[in-house]
């Protein structure tokens, strides 16, 4: 009896790993072809919500919230409903909204999406809209009885900010620009504006009469916070006052759009711009008015001699990626790409790049399957995981600007 019964543990065991090892996260299947044409989207009622008691107090009238109904449902538990602009969509359940009480109080409160959405962001939490606490493990649970995950948080009369990931909205991204330093526009530049009537802010570094022109992009997708930060990082080595920084920049000129979906970022989207699409699958049709004005801005610039070698789009995923064109397609720099990715794998102590080619011939649904068709530019897409440290994210986008300028400094050397 008892052999047999250790055999039976044994077997569930072994099944609970493989269903581990299966997890493990593989990157995103070839994109197919979806409908750009502008659908409707599902706009938020703001304000305050009152049908809560007169205790406790939950609003959503900010940039990037995202909150649509809550239910008290006792005198300490409240049920915040989050729902999507439109659908289908991706799993990309963000949220962010403001609570505050009149005494001070510990409530629980329940999260509900759609059927079929699994929970993702682990909350962020903040006395200002500005810094931000990831919530301790442990006081966001999954409840067994219902499958809803719950949040144990303390609030009192100040206003207590929850969100999927930190909020940076476009004020914020806006901010950023202005504050770095070595850039050429000091005005607030754009590639154009958004149906919304938001601008795409663009900005460039380095020499303008090179022709060798560099791309960098992000925040297609409105919650890739993370991806954000590595653009930071990246683009803050390419403006620092080190020697190397001052070559680079004597030799090529970068453009960076930094927020390419304005709208669906400050509408607190999940994913899609103001037209209900997902602006990285409209690179081929271009119906929409963000991915337009990436297209003329780059026509108006890459022309006569001037050549786009090289361009970054940042993402975040569940786990940090690098989507490459297929390696056998030559671009402008052949071989620059695993070259730069063998540099960042010795700047970064115990890091192993995730590498994974996810473009092999047109049409072109992405931004950056767009540029290698249209540009031969060795182009890729730089993601981050939603859960990746902030500290790392630095690191790697740090390394990862100081090699790129070494390696192609070296590169157009001939
Ligand atoms: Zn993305």
């Amino acid at each position: 009896m008892k052999t047999k019964l250790f055999f039976a543990v044994a077997a569930v065991l072994s099944l609970s790993s493989n269903a581990q090892v299966k997890s493990t996260f593989k990157g995103q299947d070839p994109i197919t072809a979806v409908s750009t044409v502008t659908r409707p989207v599902e706009k938020q009622w703001k304000g305050v919500f009152d049908k809560t008691g007169d205790e406790v107090f939950f609003g959503n009238d900010f940039a990037g919230a995202r909150l649509n109904g809550v239910v008290k449902i006792d005198e300490n538990t409240f049920s915040v409903l989050i729902t999507p602009e439109n659908s289908p969509i991706n799993g990309s359940p963000w949220y962010a909204f403001k609570v505050w009480s009149k005494t001070d109080k510990e409530i629980q409160i329940r999260f509900d999406y759609p059927q079929n959405v699994k929970h993702r962001y682990n909350a962020k939490i903040s006395a200002d809209g500005k810094k931000w606490t990831a919530s301790e493990n442990g006081t966001f649970v999954k409840r067994e009885k219902d499958s809803n995950y719950v949040l144990k948080v303390k609030v009192s009369k100040d206003t207590t900010w929850i969100a999927a990931q930190e909020l940076k909205t476009s004020k914020d991204i806006a901010q950023w620009i202005s504050s770095l330093k070595n850039k050429n526009n000091t005005a607030e530049a754009s590639v154009g504006l958004t149906a919304e009537g938001r601008k795409i802010p663009v900005f460039s570094i380095g020499n303008p009469s090179s022709k060798n022109k560099i791309l960098i992009s992000g925040r297609n997708h409105p919650p890739e916070v993370t991806g954000h930060y590595a653009l930071e990082a990246f683009v803050e080595s390419l403006t620092a006052d080190t020697p190397l920084a001052k070559k680079f920049r004597k030799k090529f000129e970068v453009y960076v759009i930094p927020l390419l979906n304005p709208d669906g970022v400050d509408g607190g989207f999940w994913r899609h711009n103001s037209g209900g699409i997902d602006l990285n699958r409209d690179y081929n049709e271009f119906n929409q008015p963000e991915t337009r004005a990436v297209r003329d801005f780059l026509k108006n610039e890459i022309k006569g001699e001037n050549k786009l070698l090289f361009s970054i789009d940042f993402h975040s995923t569940h786990d940090d990626i690098y989507y490459t064109v297929d390696p056998n397609l030559k671009g402008n720099i052949p071989g620059f790409v695993p070259n730069w990715l063998n540099k960042v794998k010795d700047g970064i102590p115990g890091y192993t790049p995730h590498v994974k080619p996810l473009y092999f011939k047109p049409p072109t649904f992405t931004l950056f399957s767009y540029l290698f068709e249209t540009y031969k530019t060795e182009a890729l897409v730089f993601e981050i995981g939603d859960n990746a440290p902030k500290d790392f994210i630095k690191k790697k986008g740090e390394v990862s600007g100081e090699e790129f300028m070494k390696l192609i400094l070296e590169s157009s050397k001939n």
